[in-house]
């Protein structure tokens, strides 16, 4: 039974070296026997993806195939409806009772996470990790501060002595790559290569290239 699991989410709309590097980053740093990578099945923020769930898990399938520790992770698509981060915690909680749950958020996603659905009962089935993201440093909102400022772990070695209840801001070194900047260079007919792992790129067919750069990309990143 693994001792400490990392947890990444994402729409992963294309998987890509970012995803990947952040991922084995955590994992090392953190000292984490897993790092499962969760694809989310409706992205909040772009109901309207053409990319399907099940191409966003093959991908992610193929490009840790061989890496050791990133456990793609399907749970979020068998569900019905929205996921939550909460209601997957509490999955994970149940499945690993005696582990470290390690939630792996960007800073940008932590400043609003007070936003996110009962996010007070987080603390109760896992951790936090937040890593900086350009422009954001990690920082616990206004929101949030009364809550989070006693639940600061001063180093990993506090974190990981409990299953749950702290957060910890971490600060791995960062490649500058986006899903919004992969679809906007296939949008232009621009190579992809070395920012999507090679094992994606040789398996996107015509299909694939067309459904992303149809996606949507009011957002931010
Ligand atoms: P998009 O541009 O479509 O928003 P994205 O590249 O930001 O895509 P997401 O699927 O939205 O990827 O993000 C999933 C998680 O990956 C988030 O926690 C995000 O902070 C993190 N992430 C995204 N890009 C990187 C990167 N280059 N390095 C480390 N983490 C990243
Ligand atoms: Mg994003």
């Amino acid at each position: 039974m693994p001792r400490a699991i990392g947890v990444f989410g994402g729409a992963f709309a294309p998987f890509h070296n970012g995803h990947l590097r952040l991922a084995i980053e955590a994992r090392d740093a953190l000292g984490l026997q897993q790092v499962r990578l969760i694809p989310t099945a409706h992205p909040p923020h772009r109901p309207d993806s053409r990319v399907s769930a099940a191409r966003r898990l093959e991908w992610l399938r193929l490009a840790v195939r061989r890496e050791r520790g990133l456990v793609p992770d399907d749970r979020e698509l068998l569900r019905d409806g929205p996921s939550f981060t909460i209601e997957t915690l509490i999955e994970l909680r149940e499945q690993f009772p005696q582990a470290a749950l390690v939630l792996l958020m960007g800073a940008d996603a932590f400043r609003h996470l007070h936003t996110w659905r009962r996010w007070e009962e987080l603390l109760e089935y896992g951790h936090i990790a937040v890593f900086s993201r350009p422009g954001a440093a990690p920082e616990a909102s206004v929101e949030t501060r009364s809550v989070l400022s006693r639940r600061r772990a001063p180093d990993i070695e506090a974190l990981l002595a409990s299953t749950a209840g702290r957060w910890l801001a971490f600060e791995p070194p960062m490649l500058d790559i986006s899903s919004t900047r992969i679809r906007r260079l296939l949008r232009q007919g621009r190579s992809v290569r070395g920012l999507v792992p090679d094992a994606i790129l040789n398996a996107m067919t015509p299909a694939d290239r067309s459904a992303l750069t149809q996606d949507d990309d009011a957002t931010t990143h």
